[in-house]
């Protein structure tokens, strides 16, 4: 008998999620704002941003767009996170990763305010999410977590195995399994013998972006296996773990798309709602 994991559905967990934000929106009176930034014409980064804005749409949230050229200069765009900072109707504001080559991603982020700071990437949030206090929290991450409370599965004293060390994904998800008291490991493109290591994991994080990387024997029976992963493959959108055979494997699973991906963006209406409140 072919076994198949549970699927996560993070579309439906962000539709309920959206949906309460609507109701709390209601008893509030506040229109949060979120100011994205994008350099470049990167059609991902494109088509991630439009989605972005639907959802806040959505939720009555004000958004804006400012998009500026693949060849701006650092300086260039610390003015606008500069600009967007003094505005008192943008709570949040997001510089949509990646960067253009010649710009150094962290000097950018260092930019923003802590307190307009809604993908928790700044050194303040990310050193309070590394001492376990309160704060804004990455969203990725924070969606990931999202779905592993939803699924009911304990995290504590469980083994969680993350693929990828990104400030952005790898490290944060780390931390906050490891503020849950799983015991974290950290595999990465130097780690020998991935697999042994991988096949350790109740929960195993692929962070990685490389298609269908992580495959079947690579999966403990049984685990929870998180895909981050957003790859093209010959005109298919996947992830990082090879899901048709890993479902056979794993006891849960997230797909691709569905899965991380509207949780991140769920959680990132979360995040600006959170810092206009505060
Ligand atoms: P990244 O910054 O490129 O990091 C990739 C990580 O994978 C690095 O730590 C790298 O190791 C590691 N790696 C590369 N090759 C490896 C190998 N052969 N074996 C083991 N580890 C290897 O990427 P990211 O920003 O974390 O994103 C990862 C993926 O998630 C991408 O596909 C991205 O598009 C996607 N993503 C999705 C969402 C979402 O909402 N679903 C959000 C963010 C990102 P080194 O550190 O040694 O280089």
């Amino acid at each position: 008998m072919v076994l198949s994991a549970e699927i996560l559905n993070g579309s439906r967990l962000a539709q309920s999620i959206r949906s309460q934000i609507r109701k709390k929106l209601k008893k509030l009176n506040l229109t949060p704002g979120l100011a994205v930034i994008q350099v470049g014409d990167d059609p991902a980064s494109t088509i991630y941003i439009k989605h972005k804005q639907r959802d806040c749409d959505k939720v009555n949230f004000h958004s804006e767009i400012h998009k500026l050229p693949s060849d701006s200069s650092q300086q260039e765009i610390i003015k606008v996170v500069s600009e967007l900072s003094t505005r008192s109707n943008i709570h949040g504001i997001l510089v949509q990763m990646p960067l253009p080559e010649q710009i150094d991603e962290q000097n950018v982020i260092d930019s923003i305010p802590p307190e307009k700071d809604v993908d928790g990437l700044t050194p303040l949030n990310l050193g309070n999410l590394f001492i376990n206090r309160e704060g804004v929290t990455p969203c990725t991450p924070t969606g990931i977590i999202r779905l592993i409370e939803l699924s009911g599965v304990p995290i504590e004293g469980k083994q969680a195995v993350c693929v990828g060390r990104s400030h952005l994904v790898g490290k944060p998800i780390g931390i906050m399994l490891l503020n849950r008291n799983a015991t974290v490991t950290y595999c990465h493109s130097r780690t020998e013998n991935l697999g042994e290591i991988t096949k350790q994991a109740d929960f195993l994080i692929a962070a990685v972006g490389k298609s269908e990387f992580i495959t079947a024997e690579m999966v403990k029976p049984g685990a929870m296996v998180i895909d981050v992963g957003i790859n093209s493959l010959d005109d298919r959108l996947v992830g990082d773990v090879k899901f048709d055979e890993v479902q056979q494997v794993a006891g849960y699973i997230t797909p691709v798309p569905g899965g991380v991906g509207p949780l991140t963006r769920a959680m990132l209406l979360e995040n600006t709602l959170k810092l206009a409140m505060s």
